[in-house]
């Protein structure tokens, strides 16, 4: 067993689904390292027990629950829930060093290579690319931070409401310090990138080893045909319409069968 692993998370059977697949992924392209996800009291029992079985480690997290300070701390700010859902992935700390995929991610190709770059790496964000998307991030678990960042958040909560400006926010220094913590945009190639700059698509998006389907247009909304057992996607996905079709054949071949 190796001290690497990919950690997603999951607040309802919905993300869970994304979460299933996204494991899945990862396995097909073949990656060496163990795949974790956080889940909250939202996940049924049903789809803990068909995380576990692709999952090496299903933690729960529950701010309501924990006995530790910082977590008590932070029953004093609920709408803050989500974003610090996520942050406790800096509680893993049985690893040496992670990568965060949030659960509408899907891995095309083997991308093992990005566990040789450091805390703190991502990919930028397309709305504003002085900041980096925290759907793909390379990252250590480490009670410090962990706490370092719930006490940042606590004082000067996010710009966004969610944890993209939090981390952007305390990892401020990513714009400029050092090239090598920005991931190059295959790793976290993000849906609206087709129809924002259709030609790059069509010239790089052969490159892609991790798609993110930002936004409200997530995989398990969209329109499938289970007689022909092809996806239609919305008019704003029709690019991805292979990547979508991988999603919905993992879907039906390895998930669905074991939910009823
Ligand atoms: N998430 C979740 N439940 C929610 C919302 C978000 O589990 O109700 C998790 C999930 O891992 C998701 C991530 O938080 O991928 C970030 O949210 P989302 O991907 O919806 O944000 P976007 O990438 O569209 O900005
Ligand atoms: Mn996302």
């Amino acid at each position: 067993m190796s001290g690497f692993a990919w950690v997603t998370l999951a607040t309802n059977d919905s993300y869970s689904l994304g979460a299933l697949v996204l494991a899945h992924s990862l396995k097909q392209a073949g990656t060496a390292h163990q795949l974790a996800v956080l889940v909250t009291p939202g996940v049924t029992n049903v789809m803990r027990k068909n995380l576990n079985d692709v999952f090496n480690v299903v933690e729960e997290v529950n701010l309501f629950d924990s006995k530790d300070e910082a977590n008590l701390r932070l029953l004093k700010r609920p709408e803050l829930g989500v974003t610090f859902t996520k942050l406790h992935c800096w509680r893993l700390t049985q690893f040496e060093k992670c990568v965060f995929l949030d659960a509408d991610v899907l891995v095309l190709v083997n991308a093992d290579e990005l566990f040789e770059r450091d805390e703190f790496s991502a990919a930028p964000d397309v709305g504003w690319p002085d900041c980096f998307n925290s759907g793909v991030f390379v990252y250590r678990p480490s009670m410090e931070t962990y706490n370092k960042l719930v006490d940042f958040a606590l004082q000067k909560g996010s710009f966004d409401g969610g944890d993209q400006g939090l981390l952007n926010a305390y990892f401020s220094d990513w714009a400029h310090k050092d090239i090598s913590k920005h991931l190059p945009f295959i790793y976290n190639m993000c849906s609206t990138a087709c129809y924002s700059y259709l030609p790059a698509f069509k010239y790089y998006g052969g490159n892609v080893k991790i798609v993110h389907f930002i936004g409200p247009a997530k995989p398990w909304l969209q329109y499938f045909d289970t007689e022909s057992r092809i996806v239609q996607p919305s008019p704003d996905l029709q690019h991805l319409q292979e990547v979508l079709q991988k999603w919905w054949d993992i879907f039906c071949s390895l998930i669905h069968p074991k939910l009823t």
